[in-house]
């Protein structure tokens, strides 16, 4: 099911998209992230790099926040977007809270680990002070398509 799209959430998904195709080529599980800013306009990138660099916590989203952080000198990304191919995990929803994005756009559910809607609802929990707009399902087939086809690839 696809739902009508924001064009710069769109656009920037494609990047997500692309960055996640480059860490399935460098033998990362395929999953990429960007970061636009109250304009559209894409202020960090990254994919999961977490075999290229021996470093668990290089989630796509980790990278794209830091990154997007640096870019705009300041860990406080509100009215920041994350745009990211694979729901996040709980340790990216985490770093979502805490770098007060206001919104969350993500392509495939992730039914085993999931922090955002599927096995937790970590961006949208009331009893946290900071909460966060998501929109799921965004070019879902061709991010779920990535990451079937690598572990597949895999077995
Ligand atoms: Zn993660």
């Amino acid at each position: 099911m696809s739902l009508p799209v924001a064009a710069p959430d769109a656009a920037a998904m494609d990047r997500a998209l692309v960055l996640a195709a480059q860490a399935g080529a460098a033998g990362d599980v395929p999953v990429g992230a960007v970061v636009t800013d109250a304009a559209g306009r894409i202020v960090g990138e990254g994919r999961n790099e977490r075999e290229a660099t021996g470093d668990p916590t290089a989630h796509a989203e980790v990278v794209a926040l830091r990154r997007a952080a640096a870019a705009l000198g300041s860990w406080n990304l509100d009215r920041c977007t994350l745009v990211v191919t694979l729901e996040p995990c709980v340790m990216c929803a985490g770093a979502v809270l805490q770098s007060r994005v206001s919104r969350l756009v993500y392509g495939a559910w992730d039914d085993k680990a999931g922090a955002a809607g599927s096995v937790h609802d970590l961006v949208r929990d009331r009893r946290l002070p900071h909460r966060v707009e998501v929109v799921a399902g965004v070019r879902e087939p061709e991010a779920s398509a990535l990451l079937r086809a690598f572990f597949d690839a895999r077995r």
